[in-house]
């Protein structure tokens, strides 16, 4: 996007009866012109409203591909934390060159036939118009579900408490019901997700460490999952299929533990409603150390920690995805090379998973 941006869409005004929250913020302003543009490839749907100091911003979801949930579905999330901007854009640019490759590659025409791509590109537009990692009330929304960490000590702020909402990494009150975003995300992953038997959804992220990273749950503990064997074939596929890529695939929690992570909790719940399926949701957390490295003087902005600042360095991180996001859509189309293993082959593909990630 050029500095100006696209045009404002000429709705200036949202259904609360605030201005455009586009206004306010570039990154809405692209998504919305892109999802003017998609044509008869895509449904754009508003999940939510929120209202902030005068302005609407929509809760923006695109789905494209056949309407029937039972699909299979690569789903893309982004800016959940509001510093985090460039994982919006990664996650529009992507859905802009699939738009394009709709138009006139017949392989991608006919992957979108049976396959479906579910979009949330802004899950969190008041952070971003604020400048800051939490929702309008202050909430962490990826602290926000109702799930507790094993074994973690109070002081381990990061890891998401429940002391003051004028402390980053808040997780919301003792029983609170869930923010209006985390909610939303929540809602729509159980009724365009939960009925498929194969899933898999990406949640991009920036500002932890120099390397990219595929995180998979569990946050909130150091247990193996369920599906381990899935994962381990799905990154051996990976690391066949791409044998030059650049992400470090692991457990969250050999990195950190945390409270409240929505992706543990739907993980959890989907493996309830659909014992027989396999959805794995993803992180993608972008080493953004690498940028502050290159460019110190970043390092004194809360948005240069989280995100490129020079162009070139910009437009890099911005193609440098495209290639992961086709190849899991690829491999939710082909679900029998990693997701439908004979027993024989889960055993060991555990065990393999057992002693690279839980020694
Ligand atoms: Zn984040």
């Amino acid at each position: 996007m050029n500095s100006a941006g696209p045009e404002i869409p000429a709705k200036s005004h949202g259904p609360q009866g605030g201005r455009s929250g586009a206004r306010a913020l570039p990154e809405l302003r692209e998504l919305l012109f892109v999802a003017d543009h998609l044509g008869g490839h895509a449904r754009v749907e508003t999940l939510a409203t929120l209202e902030h100091g005068g302005f609407d911003f929509p809760l923006v979801a695109i789905h494209l591909g056949p309407n029937d949930p039972r699909c299979p579905a690569l789903a893309l999330f982004g800016g959940v934390h509001g510093l985090e901007r460039i994982g919006t854009r990664v996650v529009t640019a992507y859905l802009q060159t699939l738009a394009q490759l709709a138009n006139w590659d017949r392989g991608t025409q006919a992957l979108l036939e049976s396959t479906r791509v579910l979009l949330i590109p802004l899950v969190n537009p008041v952070g971003m118009y604020l400048q800051r990692r939490a929702n309008g009330n202050s909430v962490d929304l990826m602290r926000n579900a109702p799930v507790d960490a094993e074994d973690m000590s109070p002081w381990h702020l990061f890891g998401g408490h429940r002391i003051s909402p004028r402390l980053p990494w808040y997780r919301g009150a003792t029983g609170a019901p869930m923010e209006t975003e985390a909610q939303a995300v929540c809602d729509w992953v159980r009724r365009e997700i939960f009925p498929s038997r194969v899933a898999l959804a990406v949640d991009v992220h920036s500002g932890y460490g120099n390397l990219d990273r595929l995180w998979f749950p569990y946050a909130r503990s150091r247990t193996p999952l369920a599906t381990l064997p899935e994962i381990m074939a799905l990154k051996k596929l990976l690391d066949r299929t791409h044998a030059h890529h650049v992400y470090r695939i692991e457990p969250q929690s050999c990195e950190y533990l945390a409270h409240g992570d929505l992706w543990d909790y739907l993980y959890d719940e989907y493996r309830v409603a659909q014992p027989e399926g396999v959805f794995t949701p993803l992180t993608l957390e972008l080493g953004s150390w690498i940028w502050v490295k290159k460019n110190w003087r970043q390092a004194f902005s809360p948005l240069g920690i989280f995100n490129p600042r020079l162009p070139h360095r910009e437009r890099r991180t911005l193609r440098r995805h495209i290639f992961l996001f086709e190849f899991l859509l690829r491999a939710v189309r082909s679900p029998s090379a990693w997701a439908e293993l004979s027993a024989e082959r889960r055993e060991r593909l555990l065990s393999q998973g057992l002693a690279l990630w839980y020694d």
